[in-house]
């Protein structure tokens, strides 16, 4: 048994949780009593931490739908892909016409460069974050 500690992917208040691995897999969340914010509580989305890391239905690769079906392509084909449409929308509408929302499972930083790229990139303001939706 290993005890892995960790943040609490599911919301922007970011308590400290272990994850117990046996085997290489997750196999139960508890929390941290020595995490300023959590201070030994979670709320149950934090119980369940565990819980998707390995689940079968996870999605671990993009998706672009084909008619009535999804199919999987390559991460730079996703980007690609979806660039080129938000060019392309913004390019014909104008930059208010796209929006982005992001992750309370990315770092600070990555949320930062995602602000970064809809506000210089698409010169419009709407942009928000999962934790206020
Ligand atoms: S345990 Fe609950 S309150 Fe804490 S970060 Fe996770 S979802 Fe948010």
């Amino acid at each position: 048994m290993n005890l892995v500690r960790t943040i609490c992917p599911y919301c922007g208040t970011g308590c400290g949780l272990l994850l117990r691995v046996v085997d290489g897999t997750a196999v139960a969340t508890y929390p941290d009593r020595e995490h300023p914010v959590a201070r030994g509580h979670l709320c149950i989305k934090g119980w369940t931490a565990h819980e998707f890391i390995h689940h079968p239905d996870r999605l671990t690769s993009p998706l672009v739908k084909k008619g009535d079906s999804f199919k999987e392509i390559s991460w730079d084909d996703a980007i690609k892909l979806a660039m080129d449409q938000l060019l392309g929308i913004a390019g014909k509408y104008g930059g208010d016409a796209v929006g982005g929302l992001s992750s309370a499972k990315c770092t600070n930083e990555e949320n930062y460069l995602f602000q970064k790229m809809i506000r210089a990139g698409f010169h419009t303001n709407n942009v928000d974050h999962c934790a206020r939706l």
